[in-house]
């Protein structure tokens, strides 16, 4: 695999991260993709869970910010709601959001880890810009799994009834 499109980090969800171990890498913040990564997609509720991630975040000694290239009134909506900054038409894997954040936060690139479900928005784009790059399955892709096999199970407990 090319070495800008190898992730740091291969992760199930953003849940799986260790906040912890990316404060010892000297990682001051997290700059994560909207759609499939944070929320599926095209999705605007922030559930309790996300929530009590950005708190364990914050705990941790990391901001958060998001970066997409979904449209302005989308990411606002996510962004407003969790009080983060936010890029939105990030025209990734282009730098310049990247960079645009890093700065707002006062960070160099080294110290700011990207997480994202795309190879060649989220990962080119953080590799690119000098960040530490995480790649998660996307959302929707983790729902369909988990629909097709409660139809098996509904498959299996039907024919147990006939
Ligand atoms: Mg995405």
């Amino acid at each position: 695999m090319p070495k800008l499109l190898r992730p740091d980090l291969i992760v199930r969800s953003i849940y799986e991260i260790d906040l912890s171990s990316l404060r010892e890498k000297g990682i001051g913040a997290v700059i994560a993709d909207l759609d499939n990564t944070l929320v599926p997609w095209n999705a605007t509720e922030v559930d309790e869970r996300m929530v009590k991630w950005l708190f364990g975040l914050r705990e941790a000694g990391l901001e958060l910010a998001i970066v997409s290239n979904n449209f302005p009134a989308r990411v606002e909506e996510v962004s407003s709601r969790l009080g983060v900054i936010a890029v939105a038409r990030a025209v990734k894997p282009r730098r310049r959001a990247f960079l645009n954040l890093a700065g707002r936060l006062g960070l160099a690139p080294c110290q700011v880890c990207v997480i994202g479900d795309q190879l060649f928005t989220d990962i080119i784009g953080g590799n690119r810009s000098g960040m530490y790059t995480v790649l998660v399955t996307p959302l929707d892709k983790r729902e369909f799994i988990g629909t097709k096999f409660v139809r098996l199970l509904e498959r299996v407990l039907l024919r147990t009834m006939n």
